[in-house]
C-alpha cells in the first residue's frame, strides 16, 4: 500500500492544483532529470490569433480556411474558425476532412460543373509538399518574414495551387519563463522544448521562455524518437491531441488542464490550474516524500 508519506505530498500537491494520478507519478517526479515541454498550448496560452492574410481573395480564403478548420482540434484551427466569423466569412462545406497530425487538414469540395471535386488543404509548408504545391515567390516572402517575427503560418490550397498564406500569433503562458527558471533551481538540469513548428518561431519562444534546448519542425514520431535519446528519467509537458503518444511513452506525462481531454487522460499528473509555476514545487515535494520514504 501507499506509504502515508506519500498520500500526504499527493494531497498537498492537489491543494496546489497539481494532480498526481498515482503514488508511482509522485514517485517519478522526484527523480526526473529532463523536462520537454510542448510549445502550442504548453509553453503558449494556444489562443491564437490570426494577424495577416496573404491572399487574392481574403474573405473567400478565410472561409475556405475555416471550412476546413473547424474539423479541426488543433489551436491553429481556433484562430482560423473565429477569424473568419470576425469577418463574416461563413465556412465553405468540405467533405471527409482528416487531420494529418504534425502537418495540417485536408478534405474535399465540390468543384464546377459535373460533380467533379477538389482537394483542400490547411496546414504546412510539409503538408504543402505532401500536396504537390508550391509558393508563388511573393507568398514565399510573406512566409519567411511571417516566421522570423515569430509568427506561426498556415498556408492554405486548393489542390497544387497555394491561395493564401496566413500569420498566426500567440501569447506566451503568463509566468512561463518564471516557471523554467523555477524548475532550473529546483535541480532539473535538462529542459527542452519539442515542436512540430518552423525553427524561427521555435527559436524565438526559445528565447523569450529561457530554455537553451529545442527541437522544431517534428513529427509526432520525431517527438517520440527524440524522447527516448533524451537523458532520463524523463517527464513530458503537453496539452494536445497530437501529445497524447508522448505522454503516455514519456516516464511521466504530465498534461495542462486546459488541453483536450485525450491529453488529460494519458497523462500521469494534471496541472489542474494550467499553471506550470507549480511544477517546481511539486518536484520538491516529491523529493521530499521520496527521501522520507526510503
Ligand atoms: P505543435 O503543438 O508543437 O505546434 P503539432 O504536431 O500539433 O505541434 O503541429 C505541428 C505543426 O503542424 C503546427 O505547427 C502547424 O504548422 C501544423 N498543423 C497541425 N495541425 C494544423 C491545423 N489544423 N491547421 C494548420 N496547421 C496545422
Ligand atoms: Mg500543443
Amino acid at each position: 500500500s501507499t506509504p502515508a508519506v506519500m498520500l500526504s505530498a499527493m494531497a498537498a500537491a492537489a491543494r496546489g492544483g497539481v494532480l498526481f494520478k498515482s503514488s508511482a507519478a509522485l514517485d517519478a517526479l522526484a527523480r526526473v532529470k529532463t523536462v520537454a515541454f510542448d510549445k502550442t498550448g504548453t509553453l503558449t496560452q494556444a489562443r491564437m490569433t490570426v494577424a495577416r492574410v496573404v491572399a487574392d481573395d481574403e474573405l473567400g480564403v478565410l472561409a475556405l480556411a475555416a471550412g476546413l478548420e473547424r474539423h479541426s482540434e488543433h489551436p491553429i484551427a481556433q484562430a482560423v474558425v473565429t477569424a473568419a466569423r470576425a469577418r463574416s466569412a461563413a465556412p465553405i462545406p468540405v467533405r471527409n476532412a482528416q487531420a494529418i497530425p504534425g502537418m495540417g487538414i485536408e478534405a474535399e469540395v465540390d468543384s464546377g460543373e459535373r460533380g467533379s471535386v477538389e482537394r483542400v488543404w490547411a496546414g504546412n509548408l510539409r503538408l504543402m509538399e505532401r500536396e504537390g504545391a508550391r509558393l508563388t515567390p511573393v507568398q514565399d516572402t510573406a512566409l519567411r518574414e511571417l516566421n522570423a517575427a515569430g509568427s506561426s503560418t498556415v498556408i492554405v490550397g486548393r489542390g497544387q495551387r497555394v491561395v493564401a498564406v496566413m500569420g498566426v500569433s500567440d501569447t506566451l503562458r503568463p509566468g512561463i519563463a518564471d516557471a523554467i527558471a523555477g524548475l532550473r533551481k529546483a535541480g532539473v538540469a535538462h529542459q527542452v522544448m519539442l515542436t512540430g513548428d518552423r525553427a524561427e518561431v521555435a527559436r524565438a519562444v526559445a528565447h523569450e521562455t529561457g530554455l537553451s534546448e529545442y527541437r522544431a519542425e517534428l513529427l509526432p514520431e520525431d517527438k517520440l524518437r527524440i524522447m527516448s535519446e533524451l537523458p532520463g528519467p524523463l517527464a513530458m509537458v503537453g496539452d494536445g491531441v497530437n501529445d497524447a503518444p508522448a505522454l503516455a511513452r514519456a516516464d511521466l506525462g504530465i498534461a495542462v488542464a486546459s488541453g483536450t481531454d485525450v491529453a488529460i487522460e494519458s497523462a500521469d499528473v494534471v496541472l489542474m490550474k494550467n499553471d506550470l509555476g507549480k511544477l517546481a514545487g511539486a518536484v520538491r515535494l516529491a523529493r521530499d516524500a521520496r527521501r522520507t520514504v526510503f
